[in-house]
């Protein structure tokens, strides 16, 4: 499943769109992002961070540079996934290596 990536309007709530992104690092972005109310011309910066694990790579070389996320915290992202009609396969068992 594919999501488009959105954020709120600051000032009316209206979903935005990104105008443009750009890395500062490999786990941050900048977003610069546009109301997409016309009428509104609002636009606001967004920093994107990476910053937990929820399943690790499968991949023999790939780098861990996040902490995995907290089990509390995968738990309700369950739940709220499985509320929301969502298929959350983050409790799939990882490949073997
Ligand atoms: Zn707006």
């Amino acid at each position: 499943m594919t999501r488009v990536v959105t954020m709120t309007c600051p000032a009316c709530q209206t979903p935005g769109r990104i105008r443009s992104s750009a890395a500062l690092s490999n786990v941050v972005r900048v977003q610069y992002f546009v109301c997409r109310m016309l009428g509104c011309g609002c636009q606001w910066k967004v920093l994107a961070e990476s910053v937990s694990i929820l399943t690790p790579s499968a991949l023999p070389f790939a780098a861990e540079p996040l902490p995995k996320m907290d089990e509390d915290e995968r738990i309700a992202l369950f739940v709220s996934q499985k509320s929301a009609g969502q298929q959350a396969d983050m409790f799939a068992p990882s490949p073997p290596r």
